[in-house]
């Protein structure tokens, strides 16, 4: 496809690949050679520039950092045995980002920019893909208002950005989770359901709170009640029990629409479990507990994939869980990463091919 819109690529002199080993490399630290970066100024999106990856200068009056005006995706791309490098469902996250971008009352990208972009640019720096099991290149697309005034209301200039990091795999041991009764990260009415930088920010101090109590990440339940389950951290939860797999439904617009949490669901399908996506409460969850058919927990997102949950507590009561004994987690685990590595037929068409 000839992209439309209108490209500048300038390329690195020399790359920094050869200084940097990428075994087990550290999640979100080191970057590739090149980024993406392209303004809307005037009510439009000017000439794309794929450059050497930069600092960039930014007035210290510039709207983003005062009120938050900014929103972010995180994709992977994977390569096979053959070298061949893929990217994964690119375009579910293209259309979640300007999902986000609406809500913030900031300017959709177009395809040709986010989508040709994100191509041209990961095939610039494709050696940058590890060959490593369970490795990657996270893709991290964003945009953040630029103007440089502080008055409060939407920017007239925007700019939209993609990076490149290359990664290992991410929490690599099973969590404790905290149930979360006393912060909330998402309401009805409100931004949960928008990748908007402030949601992060936003959930770190009962994160750290969780920590100091010994625990990695927290549960998230409903403003009103704490009794519905959200999300885990920055992760979709799913829980299994008795024959049936069970995540929280999308329908209140408290809950990030995961990518991987789409691809886990027809995954646990084609394995013929029976799936619902409803309200879970956090009773029902005790209940099956106590009666011995609560069997897996896990969280679901693009760094980790699935992240397995070894111990939940809520309030005083303790469910702790023998991980090496699960089944169903670690199957859709091997399903999927069988699919990202090219080891399994592609029937959704998920993996984009540069
Ligand atoms: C990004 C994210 C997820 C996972 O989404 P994926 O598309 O699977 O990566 C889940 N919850 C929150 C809050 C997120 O920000």
């Amino acid at each position: 496809m000839i992209a439309a819109a209108d490209f500048n690529i300038e390329k690195v002199e020399h790359s920094k690949l050869s200084q940097t080993n990428l075994e087990n490399i550290p999640f979100g630290k080191y970057f590739t050679d090149h980024m993406l970066e392209v303004n809307y100024e005037d009510g439009q999106w000017k000439t794309v520039e794929i450059k050497p990856y930069q600092p960039i200068m930014l007035a210290p009056s510039v709207a983003a950092i005062h009120y938050g005006q900014a929103i972010f995706e995180g994709i992977k791309a994977y390569k096979n045995k053959e070298g061949d490098a893929f990217i994964f469902r690119p375009h579910d996250n293209f259309r979640r980002f300007n999902v986000s971008a609406e809500r913030m009352q900031m300017p959709p990208v177009p395809e040709d920019i986010f989508i040709e972009g994100m191509k041209m640019l990961v095939n610039l720096d494709k050696n940058w893909i590890p060959d490593f099991e369970d490795h990657s290149l996270y893709i991290r697309p964003f945009m953040f208002s630029s103007d440089e005034m502080i008055g409060v209301r939407p920017s007239d200039n925007y700019k939209f950005m993609i990076i490149l990091s290359p990664t290992g795999p991410y929490y690599n041991t099973p969590m404790r989770i905290y149930v979360e009764e006393q912060y909330v990260r998402a309401v009805p009415g409100g931004v949960g359901y928008a990748k908007a930088a402030g949601n992060y920010g936003a959930a770190m101090h009962a994160t750290a709170e969780a920590k100091r109590k010994g625990y990695d990440q927290v549960l998230w339940t409903d403003a009103f009640e704490h009794r519905f389950v959200q999300e885990c951290g920055t992760m979709n939860v799913f829980f299994i029990i008795g024959n049936k797999a069970i995540t929280p439904d999308l329908s209140t617009g408290t809950i990030l629409s995961g990518v991987t949490r789409d691809s886990v669901i027809s995954t646990l399908k084609e394995m013929d479990l029976h799936l619902e996506e409803r309200p879970l409460d956090i009773e029902e969850i005790i209940h099956a507990h106590k009666s011995g058919t609560l069997k897996e927990v896990f969280g679901t997102g693009t760094a980790a994939t699935i992240s397995y949950i070894k111990e939940l507590r809520y309030k005083e009561y303790v469910m702790e869980f023998h991980v090496d004994q699960w089944k169903i987690a670690p199957e859709v685990k091997s399903r999927l990463n069988q699919i990202r590595y090219g080891q399994a037929e592609d029937k959704h068409c998920w993996m984009l091919k540069l």
